[in-house]
């Protein structure tokens, strides 16, 4: 049986782990951070709440005699997927990274790409536009810094921060496209912000966006290392962790603590 950690928070995590749910091949531990009130979660084994650092996480690992990790949080987790590149190398366990590729912009898209939030705030100009925010809820005080634009955010938990005129839309993808377009048109959307997450859940509002001709700010991915075993789907996953293991995984690793 092969003891995975499986860290999540994403569709594909989730996706992931129910397809192993019930095969006697695999013993996973699914990982949430611990950050929304009601996480998704699946039917095996579940934890939550971060582990303590690269040292946390080390002896985690071996406390459980975990032999794989997957990777599959958001591609903005940056200091989680390094943390686990890490933890991996240190515990002798074998590290796969799932994640899924970046959207790119077409020939009838307006995107303009910058490299983080306080640059999509200040790439927003100085007359008042009418923004939708798809960013999440903790980078919104970003946006603070130009109080002139009217915002819409849409998030899935409420924030601690927001700028001055800021409406919210309470709500969890995916989202079909005649929503999204008729959003566009009731709030007379000027300009879209958002991130480079790839996927499609929320791949819609890229399409209402081309469709009514309005800019996308594109919140571009943070840089992490490279890694040598990446996959970009849930079934290369499946394909990856169905491969015969290596000798040296074929007898469990005994940690301390
Ligand atoms: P982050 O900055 O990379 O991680 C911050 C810390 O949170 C980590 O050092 C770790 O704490 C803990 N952590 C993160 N993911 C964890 C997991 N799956 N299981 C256990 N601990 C975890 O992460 P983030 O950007 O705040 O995102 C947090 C979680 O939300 C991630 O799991 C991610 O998949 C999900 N998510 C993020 C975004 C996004 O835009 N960032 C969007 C959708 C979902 P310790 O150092 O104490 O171990």
């Amino acid at each position: 049986m092969l003891r995975l950690l499986i860290l999540g928070g994403t569709t594909e995590a989730m996706a992931l782990a129910r397809a192993l749910e019930g095969d006697r091949r695999f013993a996973p531990t699914y990982s949430v951070a611990g950050r929304t009130g009601t996480p998704r979660l699946p039917g095996v084994p579940c934890r939550s709440g971060g582990f303590g650092g690269i040292d946390g996480l080390v002896e985690w690992l071996q406390r459980h005699a975990c032999q794989v990790v997957v990777d599959a949080t958001h591609p903005f987790a940056a200091q989680i997927s390094a943390h686990a590149a890490a933890a991996a190398e240190r515990s002798g366990a074998r590290l796969l990274v799932l994640r899924r590729p970046a959207w790119n912009a077409g020939p009838h898209d307006c995107w303009y790409r910058v490299a983080d939030m306080a640059a999509a705030a200040a790439a927003l100009g100085e007359a008042p536009q009418r923004v939708l925010l798809t960013i999440g809820r903790l980078e919104l005080s970003a946006f603070c810094s130009a109080p002139q634009h009217h915002y819409i955010a849409r998030l899935i938990e409420l924030p601690e921060q927001r700028p001055p005129r800021c409406d919210l839309l309470q709500q969890r993808g995916p989202f079909r496209l005649e929503d999204e377009l008729a959003l566009f048109d009731t709030q007379r959307i000027d300009l879209l912000v958002t991130k480079n997450a790839g996927g499609t859940a929320s791949q819609p509002k890229l399409e209402a966006a081309r469709r009514r001709r309005v800019p996308v700010i594109m919140v571009e991915r943070p840089p992490v290392a490279a890694v040598a075993e990446q996959v970009n789907t849930v079934e290369e996953a499946l394909c990856w962790l169905g491969e015969p293991l290596p000798p040296s995984l074929r007898s469990p690793l005994v940690g301390s603590g």
